[in-house]
């Protein structure tokens, strides 16, 4: 964070605040992470308040004050009432306003002061403050710096808890390329915080229900490849769902698993949403495949290079059969 940016945020938390804190919609460990240290950091002196577009996985639930958290679709009455006396909002873990999902209105009609922390590439720009760098690995590891440089003193175990689950959650464990030395000593600096890294991992990917690995199973029989490219694709359809009890947060990580077979450098997982009427779809991959600019130009999404999303209103046999035609087409242009 340069010396400007510093000034002005000291100057704006120089007395006290009604602040909100927003992670995109469906926040995961990251987003909401950072809500959360923001949350204890800020609690003493100010009013804050984190509101999340929609439901997450309870999973998160063991970050300390997740209990605070408000979620709009449960609690529209209450969340307008927070907007009303705001002074300042932060937008965590996204840079597009859109995902934001059905709070965009009211953050970009309120008169409050926004700050964006966040890691993605092409931050759109309705920010006062943009706190944005695309070469970090996670927005908590940004916020760890952002308290760091307003008051290094602040740290303590719940803080810490929360911002060692989202580096972790964001970088598969400090192995995707976006994990650097700095990235590291930020988790070891963490630990020496207190936090119980193996407690963290066991909550993290050891805490679902038999079902949920029912559900692995058929996903990763249902992967298919397309002839001729290093691509794999799998789908879960609505049914999939319903019989496994599918939950929020369930198919995490499943998309990896494409990745995981020789000569493979793109992943790609379908989640029939019927209630939305969408397919989300999740874009993995490695090396010079880069999955951003795919789902954005063909997906109506974006992301990281490696890692992003997108969805399609078509079926999900339609969504398929565009999915080949596409990718051939981008391959075709971009890696011949
Ligand atoms: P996931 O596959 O875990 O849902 O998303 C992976 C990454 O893709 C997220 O961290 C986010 O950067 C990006 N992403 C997911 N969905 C969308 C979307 O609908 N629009 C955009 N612009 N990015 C998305
Ligand atoms: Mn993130």
């Amino acid at each position: 964070m340069n010396e400007q940016i510093l000034n002005q945020i000291n100057d704006i938390f120089s007395k006290k605040r009604n602040i909100i804190l927003i992670p995109h919609s469906s926040p995961d460990a990251d987003a909401l992470g950072s809500c959360l240290a923001l949350y204890h950091f800020f609690k003493d002196k100010n009013d804050v308040n984190i509101i999340s577009p929609n439901e997450y996985t309870d999973i998160l639930n063991f970050l300390p004050g997740s209990e605070n958290v408000i979620v709009y679709d449960n609690d529209k009455e209450k969340s307008e009432d927070v907007f009303k006396n705001a002074d300042v909002i932060f937008t965590l873990d996204f840079n597009s306003l859109g995902r934001a999902r059905n709070l965009s209105n009211l953050i970009s009609s309120s008169s409050a002061k926004i700050i964006m922390i966040d890691h993605h590439e092409n931050p759109d720009n309705y920010p006062n403050i943009m706190i944005s760098d695309s070469k970090m690995s996670s927005t908590c590891e940004m916020v760890f710096d952002f308290i760091n440089a307003i008051d290094n003193k602040k740290i303590d175990n719940d803080i810490a808890t929360c911002l060692y689950t989202g580096i972790v959650a964001d970088t598969g464990s400090f192995r995707f390329p976006s994990t650097t030395s700095k990235t590291l000593k930020v988790g070891s600096e963490l630990i020496n915080y207190g936090v119980n890294i193996t407690e963290i991992f066991e909550k993290l990917y050891n805490n679902f229900q038999f079902k949920r690995l029912r559900l692995l199973g058929s996903t990763i029989s249902n992967f298919k490849k397309i002839d001729g490219l290093p691509v794999l694709y799998t789908l879960i359809s609505e049914e999939d769902q319903i019989k496994n009890d599918f939950k929020k947060g369930d198919s995490e990580g499943f998309v990896n698993f494409g990745l995981s077979v020789t000569g493979i450098l793109c992943s790609v997982l379908f989640i029939e949403k019927k209630d939305e009427g969408i397919i989300k779809i999740s874009f993995r991959s490695k090396g010079d495949f880069k999955v951003n600019i795919f789902a954005s130009r063909y997906f109506s999404g974006g992301g990281h290079e490696h890692a992003s999303g997108g969805v399609s209103k078509l079926s999900l046999i339609e969504t398929e059969e565009k999915f080949i035609v596409d990718i051939k087409q981008y391959l075709k242009e971009n890696y011949e």
